[in-house]
């Protein structure tokens, strides 16, 4: 287990390296690590690439502020997952410009393109449009959160779950490799070119072994919401029913293997 100072040192040393790579510009973005019954939350309009361990928020795991500090103004987004997936002790919501391009364009990252994106992403869905730091957003991100560790947010951003701040990260930076790696096969005109289902199956039963986990999911949770492909190319996000949302997981998956 981690001390305070330790937690607040990784989050300055997470928003580091996610300016430093482009994935926030700007005060994009923001980060927040679980300890018990007690976040750590990045403040609101800073940049994160410059955070000093006394800046981070402590919050209740509804988000309300227990040093007099404000948190960010997206903490919503973080209290609603962790209240659905007890498995989650770090999440990263980030603006990458790539995989942010694939969320404007409705197209899921979901099929198995590299093996490192199939053990530690999986399929990662785009969840519909909700205005940034409200309940809508939350709720969307919610719905969603326990078919996938990583999210698309339709004309935002995206958001990364770990074990911890670190695997959080990691797929933060991986989801935006992949989007660059998938954008250029659709240039070259060979992205139908996926990994054969013999190697996802087995790179997908390696996951566990190499610290990627299914999600675990709290029941009672509420109504999953996602957005499809063809949706959003008709012209806008919709809200899925939970049969809906499961079929659609269902042939996500099915893709993955086949
Ligand atoms: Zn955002």
């Amino acid at each position: 287990m981690k001390g305070e100072l330790a937690i607040r040192a990784d989050i300055v040393e997470v928003g580091r390296r996610l300016y430093a790579k482009g994935l926030i510009g700007g005060n994009e973005g923001n980060v927040s690590v679980r300890d018990g019954r007690v976040l750590y939350v990045t403040p609101p309009a800073v940049c994160k690439g410059f955070l000093v361990p006394e800046c981070i928020v402590k919050t209740d795991l509804e988000g309300r502020p227990l040093d007099g500090q404000r948190a960010s103004t997206e903490v919503l987004m973080h209290t609603a997952v962790y209240r659905r997936r007890s498995d989650v002790g770090g999440i990263v919501h980030a603006h990458p410009p790539t995989a942010t391009g694939f969320a404007v364009a409705g197209i899921p990252l979901d099929q198995p393109l590299t093996a490192e994106a199939v053990v530690t992403l999986g399929a990662v869905p785009v969840i519909p449009y909700g205005t940034p730091s409200t309940p809508e957003l939350a709720e969307n991100v919610a719905g969603a959160i326990c078919e996938a560790q990583t999210l698309l947010l339709a004309n935002h951003g995206a958001l990364a779950v770990g074990v911890d701040l670190y695997q959080a990260w990691e797929r933060m930076e991986i989801l935006e490799r992949v989007a660059q790696v998938s954008l250029v096969a659709r240039l070259l005109g060979r992205e139908g070119r996926h990994l054969p289902a013999a190697d996802v199956a087995r790179l997908t039963g390696l996951r566990e072994r190499a610290g990627y986990p299914p999600p675990v999911c709290e029941p009672g949770a509420p109504a999953p919401a996602v957005t499809s492909e063809p949706a959003a190319a008709a012209g806008g996000p919709v809200t899925l029913s939970r049969e809906e949302l499961v079929r659609l997981v269902a042939e996500a998956v099915e893709r993955f293997r086949t």
